[in-house]
């Protein structure tokens, strides 16, 4: 590791690592069944975001009825989420009809699974200012835009949080090899988090005959060092909680009034910041 031997504090993920990894998809399709499994082969976490009133519509890509959703996402580690009740543009329709369309599915998503469902994705990358001012009061966390960045940023404003690629990015490849072989903590720097987010629909696995591509994706993941995979929701939780942190004027204390650990790295070191407790820095390693 680099010596760092200035000021600067670094988030890291759970257990000091520097990189996480999710996936993003969308429609609740038969073919989920397939992803969720692959995904689960190699102990990444994946978030699918599912509409409410649009079940067993076979001739829209297959998409689930609603006994084959419950079965599929039950009690499985992966993150369900909204994507609007009837997959339509939030920001074509009036705003309280936009809002029934999310809090509509957002209330069975909860009923039907028995979770807390706050994660969305926007159906169409439909969206708009009001939409954006409105959708805290309605309990969404995070929404996922279609806005394909290429870079490992974490989203200043998680309402507009823009994933890495698509999976038929034909630089899919390339990306990935390029957040396996970086490494924050070498840097001097760069020595920010990287989070490598892809999105998609896993129906299109099936129209292009191409799985071998998310198996390789996965295990190419699998086989590297240091990442952490989970949800979308539990990164948006992490990041939130890192970024809640309260420091001392110098920079020397830290407080973490969130329910739970959080991880910083500071001149070289790594703390784990254990939840409401108040963590002094080493001066000197
Ligand atoms: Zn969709």
């Amino acid at each position: 590791m680099f010596r760092q031997m200035f000021e600067e504090k670094y988030m890291r993920f759970p257990g000091g690592r520097a990189k996480a990894a999710t996936f993003s998809y969308d429609d609740g399709v038969k073919a989920d069944k397939r992803l969720a499994e692959i995904f689960a082969k190699y102990g990444i976490k994946g978030t699918f975001n599912l509409n409410s009133l649009l079940f067993d519509c076979e001739r829209w890509h297959g998409r689930m009825d609603e006994e084959q959703t419950f079965l599929t996402f039950y009690n499985r580690p992966h993150e369900i989420a909204m994507h609007g009740a009837r997959h339509i543009f939030l920001n074509k329709v009036p705003l309280p009809e936009a809002m029934n369309e999310i809090l509509q599915n957002r209330v069975y998503l909860e009923n039907r699974f028995g979770r807390i469902v706050r994660g969305l994705a926007y159906a169409y990358n439909g969206y708009n200012a009001e939409v954006l001012a409105a959708l805290p009061a309605l309990g969404v966390a995070y929404g996922r835009t279609t806005e394909d960045t290429r870079t490992f940023a974490l989203p200043e404003d998680f309402l507009r949080w823009n994933p890495t690629c698509h999976h038929t990015d034909p630089a899919l490849f390339e990306i990935a090899e390029e957040f396996v072989k970086r490494d924050p903590a070498g840097e001097f720097k760069h020595r920010e988090p990287l989070l490598f987010f892809v999105w998609g629909h896993s129906y299109e696995f099936d129209d292009a005959d191409n799985w071998q591509v998310c198996e390789k994706l996965c295990a190419r993941l699998a086989e590297s060092e240091g990442i952490w995979y989970a949800t979308c929701i539990e990164i948006c939780d992490y990041v939130k909680a890192y970024r809640s942190l309260i420091f001392s004027a110098d920079g020397e204390r830290v407080y973490n009034p969130s329910a739970i650990p959080v991880w910083l790295e500071l001149r070289g070191r790594i703390y784990e910041l254990p939840p409401a407790t108040t963590v002094q820095f080493a001066k000197e390693l």
